[in-house]
């Protein structure tokens, strides 16, 4: 047989790839055409059944039977039109992804075909849940669950080549009441801060009803072709190479980032936000990422809900055609060694009914201490939850990215900019400064000026983990592969906290007469004193950010075993219960479900790591230490032969043992981590015990690549894997 990395290379020279032609029209001419979105359902519903949908996705109004089934008929009408055959109930469970169980509308009455779809369809469903994880909550014999609509987030219909379905997004609860599922969590979050910053907004603006957080998700990714990625089987199994040797050129050049891009790369890039259009996610930005081979698409920021749905769909669109175009779309946190990991950054920001953005100064001096008042809230409360936005992002994959190659490290710090951390100092310090009656507090203080403070304040820090960049704070330490509900139910709810915290004080001050200026600012202040720890400017990737923090106190924990036990924590418990989002029962649940995922992950990798170094790597050493042998034997039959030879056969032989030696090790020590009965031991064993032979294994397999014939290597190497498309 031949090496299916070099077919694998001849297939990519020879250029066999697909070649797309976007549709001529503009994109605004489809986009969302394939959502049921308000102008659709204006269309397909009569007048007073349109109008009392609106109210339900707009102002929470309930639902009755009546207008479902009006819905669920219209939504009918409308996905048979597109030749859709099938619905589904559309979900994030606990792990994976999402899921979906295709029904069709197709049924016999008597003997008469037609297509139904009632309403009782359409709001709720009973997917046999037994196999979805529930971290107990509901045991598999009683397993109870069902989806309800969440019609915030509009149907879709979904193509694929053989399959036209209609998706409607929905929560995955017990019947108890728990959620098993990310959106219901996060839906409560919305809520939650909803409430709280509009209470907030209230004491400077009547106006404001309701306040939204907005969601902008950058999205990195690589690819790699896919012929190559077939012949890795770590890259099948577990989305990374658990080996591979440093490619003489890797991103030390720099001269991928914002490069050209490769024609087969933008082939698929046209293809798939085509189709992410026709689906109403507004997709504008595509470029190269730093590392060879890594890529970037980011759409416009929409309401967090639906920017979290979208970006699964989009993931899910991504996968799908790259199949298309002869690649793999690699979505892991780090997929080399050595080489940037990929993020999905959040964008994130606060915005009221009237439109504005609450983290985005003002030419208006007097709306600029409500944007104070937000800006300082979200620094307490990332600063007294550090440790749940940690947690909130923490698996096996992001692990080995976060404190890695241009990565924000594990300790969670906020960012402001030069210009902006000057003025909150002088402005904290600043409490002996009076206000004399017809001062203007705006200009002595210098808030007037915060809109040119930002305007001029360009120096973006790219190692940070949570950034402020002008008029929204980018949490940069999520990861690419997750979705982001977990991390952005996490900041919604600390800052709802704190925002419910301020105002409390301040109505409670404000009773008493003080001046509203006064009030705030002195809030701000002591929020400032109690919180600034958190702000950190310097380089976060450096060692000595490390014992600085540790110095402040800040909460550093680089493995996911040790950062979930802050969800364990009274902090977090409390901080969930009183917002209404999980009970300590479900905290413990998903505990319990991200250490087992955590485990899965380790043991998958230790699996395939151990597979592969026996199974492929150590045969190929063996048959080419045996040619070295054979050589050594003849050169000595003629006196040629000399110690540099013997050494080079020595040193291979070294690392065979090693390597064999190690896979032993690591299957005992697995072994020993499966007999732990306590699933957060387990999870640490995994982590501390068996994770560490993935790379000792790794250093001798990577110095056997440099040793053994290019011909009989049998895993694409990096520099095909990173260059080749
Ligand atoms: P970059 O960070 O790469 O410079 P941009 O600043 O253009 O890119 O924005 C990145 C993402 O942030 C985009 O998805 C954009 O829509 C989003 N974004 C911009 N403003 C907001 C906002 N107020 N709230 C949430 N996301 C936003
Ligand atoms: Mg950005």
């Amino acid at each position: 047989m031949t090496n299916p990395r070099f077919s694998a290379v001849q297939a990519i020279a020879q250029h066999t790839f697909e070649h797309y032609s976007r549709p001529k029209a503009a994109i605004s001419d489809y986009f969302a055409e394939l959502v049921f979105n308000d102008e659709t359902l204006e269309k397909w519903l009569s007048p007073p059944h349109a109008k009392q949908m609106l109210r339900c996705i707009h102002e929470g109004e309930k639902m009755d039977a009546d207008l479902a089934d009006a819905v669920a008929t219209g939504m009918r009408n409308w996905a048979m039109s597109h030749g859709a055959t099938h619905f589904t109930h559309w979900f994030h469970p606990l792990r994976g992804t999402t899921a979906e169980k295709h029904d069709t509308f197709f049924e016999l009455k008597g003997n008469t075909p037609l297509e139904t779809f009632r309403g009782s369809a359409l709001v709720q469903q009973e997917p046999d849940a037994s196999s979805f994880p529930s971290g107990g909550i509901r045991s598999t014999f009683e397993a109870r669950g069902y989806t309800a609509w969440d019609p915030t987030s509009p149907a879709f219909i979904y193509e694929t080549a053989l399959a036209k379905t209609l998706c409607i997004p929905t929560v995955f609860v017990a019947y108890t009441g728990q959620a098993l599922d990310h959106k219901a969590p996060l839906l409560k979050a919305i809520e939650a801060i909803d409430k709280a910053a509009t209470r907030v907004c209230q004491l400077f603006d009547r106006q404001v009803n309701s306040v939204k957080p907005s969601l902008g998700i950058e999205q990195e990714y690589f690819l790699v072709d896919r012929n190559l990625y077939l012949a890795r089987p770590d890259l099948v199994m577990c989305g990374r190479t658990v080996f591979g040797h440093a490619p003489a050129r890797g991103q030390q050049l720099s001269d991928h980032y914002f490069g050209s891009i490769p024609r087969r790369v933008t082939n698929f890039m046209v293809e798939f936000e085509t189709e992410a259009h026709r689906l109403g996610i507004p997709v504008r930005t595509r470029h190269n990422e730093v590392a060879p081979g890594q890529f970037e698409v980011a759409p416009q920021f929409e309401e967090a809900n639906l920017a979290i749905d979208h970006n699964m769909l989009l993931m899910d669109i991504m996968e799908r055609l790259a199949e298309k175009h002869h690649f793999k779309v690699l979505f892991h946190e780090k997929p080399f060694k050595g080489i940037n990991g990929s993020g999905k950054h959040n964008n994130w920001s606060l915005i009221t009914d009237q439109g504005k953005n609450l983290l985005s100064p003002s030419s208006k001096p007097k709306e600029n201490l409500q944007f104070l008042t937000f800006l300082v809230c979200t620094i307490q409360a990332v600063h007294r939850h550090a440790d749940l936005l940690r947690a909130s992002i923490a698996s096996a994959s992001n692990d080995l990215r976060l404190g890695a190659h241009e990565a924000p490290p594990a300790i969670v710090s906020v960012f402001l900019g030069r210009e902006l951390t000057r003025f909150l100092s002088e402005l904290e310090k600043n409490d002996q400064l009076k206000v004399q009656k017809g001062d203007n507090v705006y200009l002595k203080l210098g808030i007037s000026k915060l809109p040119e403070i930002l305007l001029d304040n360009t120096d973006r820090n790219r190692t940070s983990p949570f950034a402020f960049t002008g008029n929204k704070f980018e949490f940069r330490a999520v990861g690419s592969l997750g979705i982001c509900s977990d991390p952005m139910t996490t900041l919604n709810a600390a800052v709802a906290e704190v925002l419910n915290d301020f105002a409390e004080a301040a109505e409670k001050q404000l009773e008493l007469g003080l001046k509203r200026e006064e009030v705030v600012l002195k809030l701000l202040r002591s929020m400032l004193k109690s919180s600034k720890s958190i702000l950190f400017e310097g380089d976060n990737y450096a060692e000595a950010w490390k014992k600085e923090a540790e110095k402040r106190g800040l909460p550093n924990t680089p493995t996911t075993p040790e950062a979930l036990d802050a969800l364990l924590s009274k902090k977090a418990k409390q901080l969930f219960k009183n917002l209404g989002i999980f009970s300590a029962e479900e905290l413990e649940a998903r505990t319990l479900i991200l250490l087992e995922e955590y485990i899965l992950k380790i043991q998958i990798e230790a699996r395939i790591g151990g597979d592969l170094a026996q199974n492929h790597i150590i045969p190929t050493a063996i048959k080419y230490q045996h040619l070295l042998v054979q050589h050594q034997a003849g050169l000595q039959q003629l006196g040629l032969a000399d110690q540099g030879h013997l050494d080079y056969i020595k040193e291979m032989s070294l690392h065979i043992h090693q390597v064999q030696l190690m896979v032993q090790h690591m299957t005992e020590a697995r072994k020993s981590a499966n007999a732990i009965e306590d699933t957060r031991e387990k999870a640490k064993a995994y982590c501390n015990e068996v994770r560490p032979f993935i790379d000792k294994i790794r250093y001798h397999v990577d110095k056997l690549e440099l040793m053994i014939d290019d011909a009989d290597w049998p895993l694409p190497k990096y520099r095909e894997l990173l260059f080749l498309r």
